[in-house]
């Protein structure tokens, strides 16, 4: 079988063919624009490059995953201009007539680091990208968590210090969620430059409490055996150090676990993504690979 991936991000495409999910073939990447453009780029690739016989794509959300939904396939409440209500699976399948398994981007990126990235061996963690957005995706107990929707972590409401940080924060649903304050953009927004051209302590400080506020809600709540932050904002080489030591000091030495309590356990508990950018696009071919054999059982 010849599998078909999109991680269909709201920055960048990356679109992907593989017989084997961890070895793709080829694979394509080009910035998110309308929505018209942007799919028909991706079928004209899997269009010169295929057949491929189902495709897996892991999209930005808020997206309609709940199946049997009538507006399954659906983006839903994205600010993205031209993309809000889209019916992105009904676009890609008009072009490609074969079946799609649909997942978020980080949902997919989380199952590629799980089957073959920095989570293998888990049943139970969480992936998380910060970039121009905020998102998370989970395995628990060996599946993809769904529940109502999807997991919406870059929306959680952290503490918000503003004598320490005046920023009103960028959401326009909440202003102050940790995406308005954390994000890729909300970095942009408050020091009025991108995150790579800023190599302040008090930029990275001031990152590093927010995301590890986020972590000790996260560690609490779903109990990840591991945390897994990929996106570009996380590559910045001053930010994991600093999120790791912070989430120690915040959680206390509460969680009397091997996992967080042994020397540099914490190194080993918060990690860089194995795939590196390629989670999302494996993750997004292993959706297709999982959709093709249970469509052949
Ligand atoms: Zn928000």
């Amino acid at each position: 079988m010849r599998y078909g991936g999109i991680e269909a991000g709201g920055t960048k495409w990356v679109c992907a063919i593989a017989e084997d999910p961890g070895q793709p073939l080829k694979t394509d990447m080009f910035p998110t624009t309308g929505p018209a453009e942007t799919v028909s780029r991706a079928t004209r690739f899997f269009t010169e490059n295929g057949p491929v016989d189902v495709l897996g794509v892991g999209a930005f959300g808020p997206v309609d995953i709940r199946l049997g939904s009538p507006t399954w396939g659906t983006i839903t409440t994205t600010p993205k201009p031209g993309w809000a209500d889209f019916d992105l699976v009904a676009a890609l399948r008009s072009g490609l007539d074969v079946p799609v398994a649909l997942d978020t981007d980080v949902n997919a990126a989380a199952l590629g680091e799980w089957r073959r990235g920095a989570a293998t061996g888990l049943d139970t963690f969480f992936y998380i990208t910060v970039g121009t957005g905020i998102g998370g995706g989970a395995i628990v107990n060996g599946r993809i968590l769904h529940g109502l929707l999807h997991p919406e972590f870059g929306h959680m409401r952290i503490p918000h210090d503003r004598e320490r940080d005046p920023f009103g924060g960028i959401c326009p649903y909440h202003g102050d969620c940790l995406e308005g304050l954390a994000s890729g953009e909300a970095i942009r927004r408050r020091w009025g430059h991108a995150g790579q051209q800023l190599d302040d302590d008090v930029v990275w400080a001031l990152e590093a409490e927010y995301l590890a506020l986020a972590l000790v809600n996260l560690a609490c709540m779903v109990s990840p055996q591991r945390i897994v932050i990929g996106g570009g904002v996380a590559k910045q080489p001053a930010l994991l150090p600093q999120v790791r030591r912070r989430l120690a000091e915040l959680l206390a030495g509460y969680l009397r676990v091997p996992e967080l309590t042994e020397p540099d356990a914490i190194d080993r508990y918060v990690v860089a993504p194995r795939l590196g950018d390629q989670a999302g696009v494996i993750g997004a071919l292993e959706l297709a690979r999982d959709a093709g054999h249970a469509g052949h059982e």
